[in-house]
């Protein structure tokens, strides 16, 4: 009798990602871009005082299992960050690991409240430096201007080409054309169901942050396994929706 692999597999996955359950409608609220053309209308801060995105620093950190773990960096709240500390440390060493160093650099991600066009429904858009400096350069240009403005903004083409298993994202744009970004009903009920974009901003915990710094740095006078034991699951939910955000 032969054993289906697939569905051992598949089993293997849901095994490894317990939070893929219980997190699914949470991933429901990003905007999954697909190669192509994703048409969106970035919407403006409920209030005049706060920003229309909010911004992180993600170190992706390999983890004993083979896979990768998405961790917020502390400096964007002004603290001590041991991943960011382990990560210039790898450049001193006299025998550097460059690749460590380069996966587990801090990168820029930026969440902002869009109109998915397709669906109608309002979603988080995450996006990277690239597509985010296209965003602030059209702001910049008086040719569009506050594109997030609901009666003459504009709305924004997110074009995506896979070259090899990377993707661009350099044809991406404004809709030359400014529109209203919906009626008056529309708008409203939008405005009303805004996502708290800031608060994916997650501080992390230093300590855990430490462990896991430890057990990566491949220079740690620590044995693994002393630091395997510390590792806790239980921000398996968040690790579990920032994987999808890679996109
Ligand atoms: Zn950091």
């Amino acid at each position: 009798m032969a054993i289906d692999l697939d569905k051992i597999r598949a089993m293997h996955e849901k095994l490894s990602n317990p939070a893929s359950g219980g997190s699914s409608d949470f991933s429901n609220n990003f905007v999954q871009l697909q190669e192509g053309t994703t048409v969106l209308r970035i919407l403006p801060p409920k209030e005049d005082d706060l920003d229309f995105y909010a911004m992180t620093k993600i170190h992706r950190v390999p983890t004993s299992d083979g896979n990768v773990k998405n961790i917020h960096c502390r400096q964007v709240h002004g603290e001590q960050c041991p991943i960011c500390n382990l990560y210039y440390s790898l450049w001193k060493e006299p025998t550097k690991d460059e690749n460590l160093a380069r996966q587990i650099k801090g990168r820029d991600r930026y969440y902002m409240n869009v109109v998915e066009r397709e669906t109608g429904d309002v979603k988080i858009l995450s996006v990277g430096i690239i597509l985010f400096k296209k965003i602030i350069a059209a702001m910049c240009d008086p040719d569009y201007g506050d594109i997030t403005d609901l009666k003459d903004g504009h709305d924004f083409k997110i074009i995506k080409v896979m070259e090899g298993q990377w993707p661009k994202y350099d044809q991406s744009a404004p809709r030359p054309k400014p529109s209203e970004a919906g009626s008056g009903q529309e708008t409203a009920a939008w405005m009303e169901s805004l996502h708290d974009i800031y608060s994916l901003v997650k501080l992390e915990d230093y300590e855990e942050l430490k462990q896991v710094a430890e057990s990566i740095n491949p220079f740690s006078a620590v044995e693994r396994s002393a630091n395997d034991n510390h590792q806790t699951s239980n921000d398996a939910s968040d690790d579990d929706y920032m994987k999808r955000l890679q996109s």
